[in-house]
């Protein structure tokens, strides 16, 4: 297979179109048997329900080329499961698990030119998304959708060295009590760009939200979870139902815990901690960076700074990053069925 002729490694996080793409639509309660199609574009009626009311998931994995030279995905069986969840909360007929997975497995073979060369760092981003095609004008869900996959290369997320990021705490709410938090929903991720703009515009990286009812806790940022290092060395993270559930940081728990045998507790965490240096390291996490290190958070001018200082990740979060994306590139040997080989 010859690969296509890029600097894999000076890629950014951008959108770029690649030869083929995934389609399956869903009509008179059924979903068709899928294609792909080298047509990167959709035509939808003005009335489509996702224009209306927002009934659209979606998810988001990595395809990448191990030491070994096999293609691979990681645990493409949970953002499956994910969608089928997502979907459920929005009424939106579910795409099979098994077929999300076959479709994952086709879009990445069609377009295995497209998947970096092991050691670049750049990996090909697989975007499986799902909206309302079907026409509604009254409140309803839609009766047709699309699914579809498509994949684009993306280059190493943090080139020259992970960097401990500057983040704020929001004002704003991410997730209701009982809402949609939970879910990959589009529309968690419409309103998080206001705050997103002023954090930018303030120099900040990122928001970390307070759960909405005692702002009080933490949750997590726009679009990673949260992980914490006290000082006996025990992993805490964020318990609330109004979090993403992460397979990044599912993956990370289990490590900390089955691995690297540490103390690893999901439980509310009271920002107040924070103020009383409980925590001595801090990290985002989720698909794109791994583990993104916090180095201040910013809690309406108090600072609230990590040991970990801010030239690079702690101790214990690199070792738990070295041995994460040690198992995905194949160095270390990963649980059974986390490596998902696309033959
Ligand atoms: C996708 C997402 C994450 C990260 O999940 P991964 O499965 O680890 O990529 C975290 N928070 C939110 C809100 C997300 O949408």
């Amino acid at each position: 297979m010859e690969k296509k002729d890029l600097d894999w490694g000076s890629l950014g996080f951008e959108y770029r179109v690649t030869d083929k793409r995934y389609v399956s639509n869903y009509k008179d309660g059924a979903w068709d048997e899928g294609t792909l199609t080298s047509d990167d574009t959709i035509t939808l009626s003005e009335d489509a329900g996702v224009l209306h009311y927002s009934q659209a998931v979606f998810e988001g994995l990595k395809a990448y080329t191990t030491q070994d030279g096999r293609t691979v995905c990681f645990r493409p069986d949970l953002n499956a499961e994910r969608m089928v969840d997502s979907a459920k909360r929005l009424e939106m007929p579910p795409f099979p698990a098994d077929r999300f997975i076959k479709a994952v497995e086709e879009v990445v073979k069609a377009n295995e030119a497209w998947v970096p060369p092991f050691g670049s760092g750049a990996s090909l981003y697989v975007r499986p998304v799902m909206f309302a095609t079907g026409k509604v004008i009254g409140v309803k869900p839609a009766d047709e959708y699309q699914f579809r996959i498509f994949v684009t290369p993306v280059g190493p997320y943090f080139k020259g060295g992970a960097k401990p990021i500057v983040v704020k705490i929001s004002d704003f709410d991410r997730a209701a009590p009982h809402g949609t938090g939970n879910i990959k929903a589009g529309l968690n991720y419409a309103m998080s760009l206001h705050p997103l703009v002023i954090a930018h515009d303030e120099g900040f990286a990122e928001n970390i939200f307070l759960d909405a009812k005692t702002r009080t806790k933490l949750e997590e940022t726009g679009g990673a979870n949260i992980i914490l290092i006290d000082r006996e060395g025990t992993l805490v993270t964020p318990k609330s139902d109004s979090i993403l559930p992460s397979i990044t940081k599912r993956s990370i728990l289990y490590v900390a815990q089955e691995t690297l045998g540490m103390k690893v507790v999901e439980r509310e965490i009271p920002i107040s901690e924070l103020h009383e240096g409980k925590f001595v390291e801090g990290g985002l996490c989720g698909t794109a960076a791994v583990i993104s290190p916090l180095g201040i958070i910013n809690d309406h001018g108090k600072e609230i700074k990590f040991e970990s200082g801010m030239e690079k990740m702690g101790p214990v979060l690199q070792k738990l990053y070295d041995t994460l994306t040690g198992m995905q590139s194949g160095a270390i040997e990963a649980p059974a069925g986390w490596i998902h080989e696309i033959k």
